[in-house]
């Protein structure tokens, strides 16, 4: 299996931008962006990246905000964060090189079990194994596991293979190609097996019904959540918030507003979330309509106001920090899907709104 994965993946590899490179930092740097998302988003955000922080002590010596800066639009903040965080330690314990062995890659802020093995083995050629939703899938369907893989003893079987696949030469390719045929041959539906190096050996196709494999705990029920928020404006600059540390969206910022009690009004629950968190009175609301954001298990709707006549100083409650700022600006602060969606609503953030779209919709069909 070794060798035939081997060969396959030198021959089809795709050309990604972190494939020509050796430089640890540059590759830390793309496993970091690659989590939670896709590798055709991740590719001009890694290259602004590097070209702003090229390296380590670049990246330390840098203010939070200018990374914010570059990861918006990219989500999941938090990895921004602690990549800033841990080129700190890099440099402050490591004297700006990263560390070359699991153990001490994961002391590092974000970097888990996955991320320490692929930077060992990627980075350092370490016969160190990983295990992403790829791999999974293709050894469970190469085995034939029905297992839940939710189960932690089925994950831990899984690691404890790909350990004993990553022993000999070119640990990091090994890995590399596991992930590769993951993501594009043995795909979630439809997996392309007549074209797969290790269709010979795979029990799931043997079996004739690799779809149904890696086997999967059922969902969770998705709860939903009702949300009003506000576009209050004052001399040409809007309030924005940024919640607190931890919890759904911890630390991002948003227009201000906050979430429903049961069969609350639209209009009366926005005044009441406006008045306990801010302090602040308003007046005439016009509604500026709806967006809907799917987290892992629950299911916002929110609802859009243009505020007008705010009265009164704000006094934050239950928020860690407010600004006045330019609309432009907005989407340069850290913020979660429900804003990005919430901006192009009101035709303030770089994506196009759900009404443009409807009006570009109906030309076209003029
Ligand atoms: S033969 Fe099919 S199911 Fe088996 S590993 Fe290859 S692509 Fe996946």
């Amino acid at each position: 299996m070794r060798s035939r994965l081997l060969s396959w993946y030198l021959e089809n590899r795709r050309d990604l931008p972190w494939r020509r490179s050796r430089d640890p930092f540059a590759i830390w740097i793309s496993e970091s962006m690659l989590q939670q998302t896709r590798v055709e988003t991740v590719i001009p955000y890694y290259e602004r990246f590097l070209s702003r922080f090229p390296d380590v002590e670049t990246l330390a010596d840098s203010d939070i905000e200018d990374v914010y800066g570059l990861w918006a639009g990219l989500g999941y903040y938090s990895r921004a964060r602690n990549l800033h965080a841990a080129a700190k330690m890099v440099v402050e314990e490591y004297g700006g090189n990263l560390p070359d062995h699991v153990d001490e890659l994961r002391r590092l802020k974000g970097v888990g079990r996955y991320t320490a093995g692929a930077l060992a083995s990627i980075a350092f050629d370490r016969e160190e194994p990983l295990v992403d939703g790829n791999v999974i899938r293709v050894l469970t369907r190469w085995l034939g596991w029905r297992d839940d893989v939710s189960k932690k003893s089925v994950v831990d079987g899984l690691w404890e293979l790909a350990g004993r696949l990553v022993q000999g030469p070119q640990p990091g390719d090994l890995n590399q190609a596991l992930m590769e045929l993951g993501a594009t041959i043995c795909i979630p539906r439809s997996p392309k097996c007549p074209e797969c190096p290790i269709r010979r050996s795979c029990e799931a196709r043997k079996m004739g019904d690799p779809e149904s494999i890696p086997v999967k705990p059922r969902k969770q029920r998705v709860l939903a959540m009702r949300g009003v928020a506000a576009w209050i404006e004052r001399k040409g600059r809007v309030l924005v918030v940024r919640r607190e540390e931890g919890g759904l969206l911890g630390g991002m910022w948003e227009l201000p507003g906050g979430t429903l009690e049961a069969r609350e009004p639209l209009e009366s629950g926005l005044r009441r979330c406006l008045q306990e968190t801010l302090s602040l009175e308003v007046g005439h609301l016009e509604a500026q309509g709806q967006i809907e954001h799917l987290f892992s298990h629950r299911k916002l709707k929110l609802d859009l106001y243009r505020a007008h006549d705010a009265r009164g100083r704000v006094h934050r409650t239950g928020l860690a920090e407010h600004r006045w700022v330019a609309p432009s600006s907005i989407e340069k602060l850290p913020h979660g899907g429900p804003t990005r969606k919430a901006l192009a609503l009101l035709g303030q953030g770089s994506e196009q709104s759900p009404r443009q779209s409807l009006r570009t919709h109906q030309s076209q069909q003029n």
